[in-house]
């Protein structure tokens, strides 16, 4: 019991701010206040419409029965009695006839009999004595024989002069009974029952309806609970082309990003274990082979040259793979300046030219157009200098690396371009990603074992650089013939 009523007080105020509960508060508010208008609208109007049908009853029958109190003469000649044919049809049961002299005396009363005659004369001659047009006047009056006297009853007065030319002989007065109040109260009871009946179905159905429109997102806030990291196959796959469905596929989405980030960095984090792994391997097995025992010195310096090599090839890895991390966090901050495709490309071949010296390739500067950008220097020295380095390291002994700037349109183009072995089609596409390498074995250059080998990361540095430049980078490739790389960025005032 304990239990139900703690749960209670804990589901209570989370059902007081679900959007079901104030959807429908809402809903039943906005009825309410319609509902409200509208049976005033209808009780004012219906009211009103009462009213003048009964005085317009009235008015017909004054209208009807005027020249009966007259003779030939015009003179007052006094109301037919009801036992005659005429006078008997002159009004409908509970009406009252009064025949009212010009001194406010009653001449003749007839119809309905009431106990105060004297005492509503006085009300109707305060409002209609001396006027020449018709007067309507409501007024309470006590009916003889009516079993609760002092209750009275609801009547409405016509009071019509009877004239002769331009001089009043008397006044016809026609009252009825017009119940108008019981008819207002029965009008306004019907209404507010109605109104009520009308907003407690609101309450359920709207309720029902909000309930309903909801379900879909507590099945999506289900589903997006039991997404986790290790479940982000997941979809919640909503059909549909409502609002909600949109919600769920922009979720769906959104999932799916995340899931390929995820697998990004679980291939990243792989990949670079796997990367550092093979060089630790090697340096681990030259040193434990080295001092296994006495050696030649040939040897010992062999072994320490591998060392050597697999340690640049480690620290360059590493700088390659915090360079990345550092771009994919978003931290990296580019200087951007004034600066010409063609210095970038000088600077980066005298950066190189050791390297192409120590490979036995030929490094060339060949058309060199003034080709001004905004850029960071660093990233567009490092750009360059990847690019000639792979020339080098992968076209071998006795071939050329050559670079040119040109201008086309509003964009400064660089290239690099050799006459190496080239690079088959199908790996075109590829070689911009991360770790990727065309062939790792020659990649890690078995034949100099002192010489670093590539981490496959070098060309997606070179892409994100540009991209960082509002740039790309496009390769054309053939086999035995060389491969041509072509950086196109913004001209600076283009
Ligand atoms: P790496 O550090 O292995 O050079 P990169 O990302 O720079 O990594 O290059 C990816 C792969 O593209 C290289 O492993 C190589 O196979 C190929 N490649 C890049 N540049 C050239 C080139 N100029 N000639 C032939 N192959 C190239």
């Amino acid at each position: 019991m304990k239990l139900e009523r703690s749960s209670w007080k804990e589901s209570a105020p989370l059902f007081l701010h679900s959007v079901r509960f104030r959807l429908t508060l809402w809903f039943v508010l906005v009825l309410g206040v319609v509902l409200a208008g509208f049976s005033v609208f209808i009780y004012s109007t219906e009211t009103r419409f009462l009213r003048s049908d009964a005085i317009g009853d009235l008015r017909e029958e004054s209208e009807r029965i005027q020249g009966l109190f007259q003779n030939s003469n015009g003179e007052l000649s006094g109301i037919p009695p009801e036992n005659d044919p005429v006078g008997g049809a002159l009004m409908a049961q509970g009406d009252l006839l009064m025949l009212v002299n010009t001194d406010g005396a009653i001449l003749q009363l007839q119809g309905q009999q009431i106990t105060d005659p004297e005492s509503l004369l006085a009300g109707l001659w305060a409002a209609a004595g001396g006027q020449h047009s018709p007067v309507v006047v409501q007024q309470k009056v006590h009916l003889a024989g009516q079993a609760n006297t002092a209750a009275g009853a609801e009547y409405l007065f016509l009071t019509t002069p009877v004239m002769r030319e331009d001089q009043v002989l008397g006044y016809l007065v026609i009252g009825t009974n017009t119940d108008l109040a019981s008819q207002q109260h029965r009008l306004a009871v019907s209404l507010g029952i109605g109104s009520l009946g009308m907003l407690a179905l609101a309450l359920v159905g709207g309720f029902w309806l909000a309930d309903h429109a909801m379900r879909p997102v507590a099945e999506i806030a289900r589903a997006a609970r039991d997404i986790t990291e290790k479940d982000l196959g997941r979809r919640l796959n909503i059909p549909g082309r409502d609002e909600l469905a949109d919600l769920a596929a922009t979720f769906d989405s959104m999932i799916s990003r995340l899931q390929s980030a995820f697998e990004r960095q679980r291939r990243f984090v792989a990949d670079a274990s796997h990367e550092l792994r093979t060089p630790v391997t090697i340096i681990n097995l030259e040193a434990g082979r080295a001092l296994e025992g006495q050696r030649p010195a040939e040897e010992y310096r062999r072994a320490l040259q591998i060392v050597d090599a697999e340690g640049r090839r480690m620290s360059r890895l590493v700088n390659d793979l915090m360079a990345l991390a550092r771009m994919d966090s978003g931290q990296t901050i580019l200087q951007f300046e004034a600066l010409d495709l063609r210095d970038i490309a000088r600077e980066a071949m005298d950066r190189i030219s050791s390297l192409a010296m120590e490979y036995g390739v030929r490094l060339e500067q060949r058309d060199l157009v003034p080709a001004p950008v905004y850029g960071d220097r660093q990233y567009l020295l490092q750009l360059v200098s990847n690019l000639l380095e792979n020339g080098v390291k992968h076209s071998g002994s006795g071939k050329t690396v050559w670079i040119d700037t040109t201008r086309e349109g509003e964009w400064a183009i660089l290239r690099v371009a050799d006459n190496g072995p080239g690079i088959p089609e199908e790996h075109l596409g590829a070689i911009f990603d991360r770790f990727y390498r065309v062939d790792p074995s020659r990649s890690q250059n078995d034949n100099d074992l002192t010489s670093p080998s590539g981490s496959g990361l070098g060309l997606s540095i070179v892409a994100w650089i540009a991209h960082a430049h509002s740039g790309k980078v496009r390769v054309e490739s053939k086999i035995n013939e060389g491969t041509t790389f072509q950086v196109t960025l913004p001209l600076r005032g283009g």
